[in-house]
């Protein structure tokens, strides 16, 4: 079920429980900014999700909130996870609320890689 992504953070949410470490992941890379773990039901060969530390619901959310420092470290961390796990070429995404269908209310950056990976958006 799509999100509202105006909703105020809720810190029940799967990707919550990840950063404390109640439920597994399988870990790709942590910094004091964000945590990167392989998606659970992939959808190319490599699909990593990159999450910001902090409590935000979204990338609207998390670019009206956030401050400096954690907006740099995120997409810092976004890009190193991109050039030292993946490769040659990937795409990022962030879905943002009901029409995009993001259903985890916490910002996530889906890293996709490891094939030739298609249209942009499905037709
Ligand atoms: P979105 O539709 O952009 O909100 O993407 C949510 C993503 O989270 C989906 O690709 C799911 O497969 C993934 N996901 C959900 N639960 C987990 C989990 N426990 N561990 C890793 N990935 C997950």
């Amino acid at each position: 079920m799509p999100i509202d992504a105006t909703q105020p953070y809720d810190d029940a949410n799967i990707f919550a429980k990840i950063l404390r470490g109640e439920i597994p992941s399988k870990k790709v890379y942590e910094d004091d900014f964000a945590f990167a773990f392989h998606d659970i039901a992939p959808q190319a060969p490599v699909h990593v999700l990159v999450i910001p530390k902090g409590p935000y619901v979204s990338w609207d959310d998390f670019s009206a909130r956030g401050s400096d420092a954690e907006i740099a470290g995120f997409v810092r961390a976004v890009g190193h996870v991109a050039r030292d796990h993946v490769g040659p070429g990937y795409r990022l995404l962030a879905n943002v609320g009901g029409d995009a269908g993001q259903e985890v209310p916490h910002l996530h950056v889906h890293v996709f890689a490891g094939a030739p990976l298609g249209p942009m958006l499905a037709r």
